[in-house]
């Protein structure tokens, strides 16, 4: 496994739902990605319990999270291998489940939302700034 970000191997997983809110979940996750903010990997995999999803994610430095809604699919994959990720809830930014469209504006606000928030806490759900930045 390779480094990806200054802070060791930080790995992000997007639940890429169905709804809107995991459409603009995975497009987040990707935007995060190439701002070199964590490398992203596939939940499928974890969720199927491929061994080698899962020996990566337990041996990660930071897994973070991205789900569109509060049931919260992505962490609770992970959690169920035994890893406590830094979790994000795209709702709890403000977005509405099924009335939102992933537009880019969206996508990047939310993504500078996130890089706002500095090193993300393992085990802990992350709560949204208010400040804008850059992604
Ligand atoms: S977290 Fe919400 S949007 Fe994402 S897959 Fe689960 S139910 Fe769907």
């Amino acid at each position: 496994m390779s480094d990806c970000c200054s802070g060791g191997v930080r790995l992000i997983y997007a639940c890429s739902g169905s709804a809107d809110v995991g459409q603009i979940a995975d497009l987040v996750s990707r935007k995060l990605r190439d701002a070199g903010y964590a490398r992203m990997t596939c939940l499928a995999g974890v969720a199927a319990g491929l061994s080698g999803f899962v020996e990566s994610a337990r041996g990660a430095d930071v897994n973070i999270t991205i789900d569109g809604c509060g049931t919260a699919c992505a962490k609770k994959a992970l959690e169920r291998i035994g890893v406590m990720p830094a979790s994000f809830v795209l709702t709890e930014f403000g977005i509405v489940k099924g009335k939102t469209p992933p537009m880019d504006e969206i996508v990047s606000s939310l993504c500078e939302r996130i890089l706002q928030q500095g090193e993300p806490s393992p085990g802990a759900v992350q709560r949204p700034g208010s400040r804008s930045g850059t992604c």
